[in-house]
């Protein structure tokens, strides 16, 4: 964990419009001021992109696209490609947020040609993997998240310069104020982690950052972050305001 340096990152989904994203991301410039140590990411819709990376110029505050199409350009009407995210001002991508799972028919082949044209880019994807309640329940987690990982980076040739994050989220604790516990978020990751040593190897699978999502909040990150394996936090709600993503992002001084 140690040559891992933790990322907290802010999935804005479809809220704030590009002047309020501004606003915001002012905010938690101005709150996160002098923290060190930590990566730092906001990912707004696709329009607030330019607001947002102009009010964070300068602070080394990440912005993210929250999606992306693989291809660079063409007639896919209602896309946004790589370098159209690269060109607005986003270094960072999420990839395979389960929402796009769930509401736009994404799969594990459509984000490895997103992961794929994400690094091609030059741009960091956080590739989000996760079970849902009923695969949980029914003793499936290792199972899915195996088949998201090795689904999602199939036949990528991983590289100490073009890494890669992974948020562990499982569905059934996105939005719904039921977080996963601590250890169960940490056997999730160690296995991730596994499974990542057996795609990438060791070494780069040592130095990948997984986060975990799913109802972070202020007072849940710090023991979160405690686990040997989880890296930092891809937060939703919690991150609209920016005063409780900057406590978030201060997790240490809890
Ligand atoms: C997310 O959207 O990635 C997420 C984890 O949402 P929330 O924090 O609201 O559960």
């Amino acid at each position: 964990m140690d040559t891992r340096t933790p990322m907290i990152a802010g999935n804005w989904k479809m809220h704030k419009t590009p002047q309020e994203a501004g606003v915001a991301a002012q905010k938690v410039k101005d709150l996160v001021k002098g923290v060190e140590g930590v990566d730092v990411m906001i990912a707004p819709s696709f329009v607030g992109i330019p607001a947002v990376a102009a009010a964070v110029a300068g602070s080394g505050i990440i912005v993210a696209g929250q999606n992306m199409h693989w291809e660079p350009q063409g007639a896919y009407t209602g896309e946004v490609s790589a370098p159209m995210l690269a060109d607005a001002g986003a270094t960072c991508v999420i990839i395979g947020h389960s929402e796009r799972r769930q509401y736009f028919g994404e799969t594990d082949d459509t984000v490895n040609k997103k992961v794929r044209a994400a690094l091609a880019q030059g741009l960091l994807p956080v590739m989000c993997v996760g079970e849902s309640e009923e695969e949980r329940d029914a003793g499936k987690t290792f199972e899915v998240l195996d088949r998201q990982v090795a689904g999602g980076l199939e036949g990528i040739s991983m590289t100490p310069d073009k890494p890669l994050v992974v948020a562990y989220e499982p569905v059934w604790a996105i939005g719904t104020g039921k977080t996963a516990t601590p250890d169960q978020a940490q056997e999730a990751h160690a296995h991730i982690r596994e499974k990542l040593a057996s795609v990438m190897g060791k070494s780069l699978a040592n130095a990948t950052r997984i986060l975990y999502g799913g109802s972070v909040k202020p007072g849940n990150i710090a023991e979160l972050m405690a686990k040997d394996d989880i890296d930092g936090a891809l937060v939703g709600g919690a991150s609209l305001q920016p005063e409780s993503f900057a406590r978030i992002i201060r997790f240490r001084e809890q």
